[in-house]
């Protein structure tokens, strides 16, 4: 391609940027990358302070990375495993891509020298616990911080220089919790969610797992993919995956964390949020843990996630128990407090109004939506399966039936939680 010639050969940035105006380059090929002229390269080098947006990735939260329109983070877990992790490394370096790594403390321990080569080659590395518990929802601080510390120390211990550990963390399976949050939150870590998987950690084909990815990434038009450096799918899928961010104008963003020597990229509290809010933007926007397991290093226990196809917007995830999610519920336009005032004691009906109301913000069109409500009317529905159970109704009516067959499970907790506080 032209374009990516002229960037390789002069290194200029105007050169650069004139380039890309005149052939409105499908990929940013911003990287100069000696012997892969072609490389996807990384396009910015995004620097975040953990302390002032400690939680982010909206498969769970409210804020995610302040990326633009076809910008792409790339996160690996649960290794390094030399056998796989190598070839993603390799393929990385082929592409000039940085990536970030979240560790495993006692395959940093077994594998040290795997750390230091993703450091060497200028990934950002944080951590993902000592031994990968699935459990991190209900475990106890005693339990859980030695699990977090172990894969720090483990990992920093890999390390040449330990400073190059970033402050990021990422729970195994996304089994949030909101003391494990405060209590990475209060060392100033910051937790990592992700924006959508692609599901390479079940036994699906490499093919599956390119599809997923890029489907899912179309849905949003940027965020961060979770991806999984110890499986033979996700090294096969890498390829195809890179081949076609390329094709479609994607652009991979390195994530770094402030120091004193380097502070945080400048930006806006709306940059945090995917999609801004507005007055029709239901809450459930910002669901809840997702309810399946992520693969331990070596065997595969049966996930119950299936296909997040379905987790674009308006589309409600039911709310789980946590007092945080009550806390984000509270501060985001609908629903109002109202909805909250029941008569004592009738969960039922305050779980029909709550879903019904839910169901209908999502589903039911707004004359004042504008473009974005036109442009996701073209959109199929793709069906909805386990990623949160119950499934999310479809109608308010179903809505209702669901709450109320419900009643008995984690909505009832909701309701719980939020009678304490009012
Ligand atoms: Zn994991």
């Amino acid at each position: 391609m032209i374009g990516s010639s002229v960037v390789v050969r002069t290194r200029s940035w105007l050169v650069l940027c004139l380039g890309l105006l005149t052939v409105g380059a499908p990929a940013a090929h911003a990287a100069d990358c000696p012997g892969h002229p072609d490389a996807l390269g990384t396009s910015r080098t995004l620097v975040v302070d953990p302390r002032e947006h400690p939680r982010i990735g909206t498969m769970q939260y409210r804020e995610t990375l302040p990326l633009k329109d076809h910008e792409v983070v790339l996160t690996f877990d649960d290794g390094p495993l030399p056998k796989y992790s190598n070839q993603v490394l390799k393929m990385l370096d082929d592409e000039c891509i940085k990536a970030t790594f979240f560790i495993i403390g006692s395959q940093a321990k077994a594998n040290p020298e795997g750390v230091r080569k993703l450091v060497a080659a200028g990934h950002t590395v944080g951590t993902h616990s000592m031994n990968h518990p699935l459990t991190f929802d209900r475990m106890p601080v005693e339990k859980y911080e030695p699990e977090i510390n172990g894969g720090i120390e483990w990992t920093s211990a890999a390390m040449t220089d330990p400073s190059k550990l970033a402050p990021f963390f990422r729970i195994p399976g996304l089994m949030r919790a909101e003391g494990v949050e405060n209590y990475l939150i209060s060392r100033g870590i910051q937790v990592w969610s992700a924006d959508f998987p692609a599901d390479d950690w079940r036994h699906v084909s490499s093919d599956r797992v390119y599809q997923l990815a890029m489907q899912r990434l179309e849905a949003k038009g940027k965020g961060i993919l979770l991806l999984h450096d110890i499986q033979a799918r996700t090294v096969a899928a890498l390829p195809k995956i890179i081949r076609d961010l390329k094709a479609r104008g994607y652009r991979i963003v390195h994530v770094v964390p402030a120091t004193a020597d380097r502070p945080a990229t400048p930006t806006t509290p709306v940059e945090w949020l995917l999609h801004p809010p507005t007055e029709t933007t239901p809450i459930v926007r910002w669901p809840a843990v997702p309810n399946f397991v992520f693969t331990e290093t070596r065997t595969l226990p049966a996930p119950a996630l299936s296909d997040l196809n379905a987790q674009t917007e308006h589309q409600p995830l039911l709310p789980r128990r946590t007092k945080g999610q009550v806390d984000i519920a509270s501060t985001l336009p609908v629903p109002g407090r109202d909805l909250f005032a029941i008569p004592e004691g009738s969960v039922e009906v305050l779980l029909s109004t709550t879903l019904s109301r839910l169901a209908m913000a999502a589903e039911t069109p707004r004359a004042d939506k504008g473009k974005a409500a036109k442009a996701k009317a073209g959109k199929p529905h793709a069906p909805r399966t386990a990623h949160a159970a119950p499934a999310a109704p479809k109608h308010a009516a179903q809505a209702k039936n669901t709450a109320l067959k419900n009643t008995a499970s984690r909505p009832t907790r909701v309701a719980t939680s939020v009678k304490k506080r009012a």
